[in-house]
């Protein structure tokens, strides 16, 4: 997206990339599909630890109407809005379409490209940049980094943007893996692996607490999906501390609603619970709540009722860690946005540099924001490095 934007603005514009072809995580994005774009950008939702206005101000310069037209008439993508997830996928629910569909615009707008080759270093000298590369070094007026942050390594992205805006002297947020499925040692609901269900998750610790609904599923790890993603930088980053807790409420009924279910039920207590949550959960969270499998409504004691109540819809997940960067969907921390101009993410230390995407300090929940903060910044990027450039 920047060296598209870089080169409409009319400047010579090379990408160097160090994998054989580029854009691997549109690829393994969305299942394959890749969710393009979110229904609509929500500043508020991202997670930042630098000035909020400088966020805002970059996700509302390119509005989501724009950009679903760039893919669908530019890259020549048509795109589908999918109603129950709420989210953008290109029509042909192929990610490849967007990856292959970004790289063809680029050569046609005369983007010059040089895969297999890895940057190594960076430097300026004599009011020019100097790119080393394992294929020689390259000189330009102006530089885009967009190598991404630390997450799924084996896409490309391996740290190595963060460490030369660091040499650089730029101030770099503390990273942490984001997006990233929980798990729990010993894996003590290995036998619910595949079990997926709606739900409402909190975590919360002492210094920050945050609650997403949505989709939850049981790994042979631990615990995934998109409702378990949103909330994991709370236990990622609180974890050492060890003062964070994740809560789980599984249906939309809540303590008042459920103690009615249970008094108005008769039958086996399992059955009342299997009729809002899966069968398998809910003979798993009448163990834990000490209640006998064949117990009946009429028979639940006092302290049973409470018990079980309270693990319907206060859940304490036991969770001992994270499955970190492995599968990280986003690196969390990174460049402080206000090392950047915001109307040009041309660095304030460095002129001619321009950093863009994951490299920044936001990411955004699951549902297209990730994307879409990299659309936007690296239009900005692009922009602005031509205007330096020509
Ligand atoms: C499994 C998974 C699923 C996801 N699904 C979605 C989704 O559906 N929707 C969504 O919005 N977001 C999704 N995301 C997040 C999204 O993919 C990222 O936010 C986005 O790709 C970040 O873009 P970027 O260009 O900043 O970095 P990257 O996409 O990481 O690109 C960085 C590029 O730089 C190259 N590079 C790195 N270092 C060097 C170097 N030294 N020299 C040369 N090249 C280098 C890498 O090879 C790579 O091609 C997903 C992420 C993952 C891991």
């Amino acid at each position: 997206m920047a060296a598209i934007f870089a080169r409409r603005g009319g400047s010579r514009v090379t990408i160097v990339e160090k994998t054989a072809d580029g854009g691997r995580k549109i690829l393994i994005s969305g299942g394959g599909r890749c969710n393009v774009l979110p229904e609509a950008i929500e500043p508020d939702r991202f997670v930042t630890d630098s000035p909020r206005p400088l966020l805002r101000r970059m996700l509302r310069s390119w509005p989501l109407r724009g950009q679903r037209d760039f893919f669908e008439r530019e890259v020549g993508v048509p795109l589908a809005f999918e109603a129950d997830t709420r989210k953008w996928f290109p029509a042909s629910n192929r990610a490849r379409d967007i990856r292959d569909g970004l790289i063809a615009l680029a050569r046609r707008e005369g983007v010059e490209f040089r895969f297999n080759t890895d940057v190594t270093g960076l430097h300026r000298s004599d009011g020019r940049w100097h790119v080393e590369t394992t294929d020689g070094a390259i000189d330009a007026s102006a530089v885009i980094v967009a190598t991404g942050g630390l997450s799924v390594p084996a896409t490309g992205s391996s740290g190595a943007g963060l460490e030369i805006a660091r040499r650089l002297g730029h101030v770099v947020h503390e990273t942490y893996p984001a997006l990233t499925p929980l798990v729990a040692e010993p894996p003590c609901h290995a036998a619910l692996a595949g079990v997926s269900l709606d739900v409402r998750v909190r975590a919360k610790s002492t210094r920050e607490a945050i609650e997403s609904r949505g989709g939850w599923l049981f790994t042979h790890r631990g615990y995934s999906g998109p409702a378990v993603l949103d909330v994991s930088h709370v236990a990622v980053r609180s974890r050492a501390a060890g003062d964070v807790s994740v809560r789980v409420q599984w249906c939309d009924l809540d303590a008042d609603a459920w103690r009615e279910a249970l008094a108005s039920a008769s039958g086996l207590v399992v059955n009342v619970v299997a009729r809002r949550l899966p069968q398998r959960l809910a003979e798993q969270l009448l163990i834990e709540a000490g209640v006998p499998p064949d117990r009946r409504v009429a028979e639940l004691r006092r302290s049973e009722r409470a018990a079980l109540v309270e693990h319907l819809t206060t859940y304490a997940v036991p969770w001992t860690g994270d499955e970190g960067y492995k599968k990280a969907e986003v690196t969390g921390g990174g460049i402080a946005l206000d090392e950047v101009d915001p109307r040009t993410l041309e660095s304030r230390r460095c002129p001619g540099l321009f950093l863009c995407g994951e490299l920044l300090d936001a990411f955004g929940p699951i549902g297209g924001h990730n994307f879409a903060w990299a659309w936007v910044t690296g239009r900005l990027a692009g922009r602005g490095a031509a205007a330096v450039s020509r």
